[in-house]
């Protein structure tokens, strides 16, 4: 694969040898109710591009992106997308989607003026966001902890995940993810009419 090192030759009588390096990250896209939406593979590093580019492939027509979306470098990737231009209106993210700072990652974010102002999970500016039961501000709604939960459970399967071949990294993957959505739609309470 593209991000496999080059060969070191450690013995020169050895003609045919090869050496796997593991990927870096894994990168899920979490529906608020916790189905899993999308994933992919960042080889070398979680970056604003990779990030881009996995937002632009999952959503690329601009009818059918989500209201929110929730990612702990927001502000990064809104500045990427700044500097490529696909942030503005009328053809840009900001069109259709707000991008957040998950809760606890925003405390460590409040320095940035771009972030204050786009980024903050509590601007209580959309009262789907808001808690209505909890003035003390916004607990971490459910919706911004979904991905949370979704990489604590993929926890276990971790070291299962290392020892494979991609072909069937992707297979066992999709499997899990069937699994795990139909679990989650299996115990959802559909909404009174
Ligand atoms: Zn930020």
């Amino acid at each position: 694969m593209p991000w496999e090192p080059p060969i070191e030759r450690w013995c020169p009588d050895i003609k045919h040898y090869w050496q796997a390096r593991h990927i870096k990250t894994i990168e899920f896209a979490v529906g608020a109710c916790g189905i899993p939406l999308a994933w992919t593979k960042f080889p070398i590093a979680e970056g604003e591009h990779e990030i881009i580019a996995f937002m632009n492939d999952v959503w690329p027509n601009l009818n059918n992106r989500p209201h929110y979306i929730v990612i702990d470098k927001a502000c990064r990737v809104m500045a990427s997308l700044g500097v490529i231009g696909q942030l503005l209106p009328p053809h840009g993210w900001l069109a259709t989607t707000q991008l957040k700072v998950e809760t606890w990652h925003y405390t460590s974010h409040g320095i940035d003026d771009l972030c204050v102002e786009y980024c903050n999970p509590g601007d209580k500016i959309d009262p789907n966001l808001v808690d209505a039961d909890n003035d003390a501000g916004y607990r971490r709604l459910h919706n911004y902890v979904a991905a949370e939960h979704h990489n604590a459970w993929t926890q276990p399967y971790e070291a299962t995940f290392t020892k494979m071949r991609p072909l069937n990294h992707a297979l066992f993957m999709n499997i899990l993810l069937t699994l795990r959505a139909n679990n989650l739609m299996r115990k959802s309470v559909p909404l009174p009419i």
